[in-house]
């Protein structure tokens, strides 16, 4: 959001937040319908489950980065789109980070048409593979962008919601890298 961000046009921000958060959107879908729905244990959830093939393939439909470039082509050449063309581009930056920061457990980027999946050597979780020190640095990165950000939102919902975001972010740390 704070890179797509434009000071005289703060509805792109919707748009960007949109794209910001959708690629994560089916994992949560995942979690309710599995963990709270069908009650299926933890471990299996996130050991086996979380792999099968049909489960992939709706995340990955939300992180194919050919797909997002049709997106892309066809909001800006062929509509002309502003919000499209920000809402893509978000998509975009999430997908470039998810690149660079998943282990062993990456998207498959070229959905549909290759299984490829870079291995990061940074994971974003995974003490084994430098998260102790990433992480520290991804909440100072996302505290920096956020103050960047907060005058550009201009309801207070919004400039809340960033507060919020911010604080349950370090609570993160707190939870999974400090106290455990
Ligand atoms: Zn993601």
């Amino acid at each position: 959001m704070a890179f797509l961000s434009k000071r005289d046009k703060p509805f792109l921000n919707t748009y960007a937040f949109i794209g910001a958060v959708l690629p994560d959107l089916p994992i949560f879908i995942f979690f309710i319908v599995e963990s709270i729905i069908r009650k299926t244990p933890g471990n299996e959830l996130w050991g086996s489950l979380y792999f099968t093939e049909s489960w992939q393939n709706f995340f990955d439909i939300f992180n194919a980065v050919p797909l997002i470039l049709i997106l892309l082509g066809i909001g800006y050449y062929l509509l002309n789109s502003e919000r499209i063309t920000v809402f893509a581009w978000s998509l975009l930056i999430h997908c470039a980070l998810d690149f660079l920061t998943h282990h062993d457990d990456g998207h498959h980027h070229l959905f549909p048409l290759s299984a490829y999946v870079f291995e990061s050597p940074i994971s974003y979780w995974d003490r084994n593979h430098h998260a102790g020190i990433f992480a520290p640095i991804e909440r100072v990165v996302f505290l920096i962008a956020s103050i960047y950000l907060y005058r550009r939102l201009k309801t207070r919902l919004a400039r809340w919601c960033l507060i919020i975001v911010n604080v349950l972010f370090v609570v993160s740390y707190l939870l999974f890298f400090v106290l455990r």
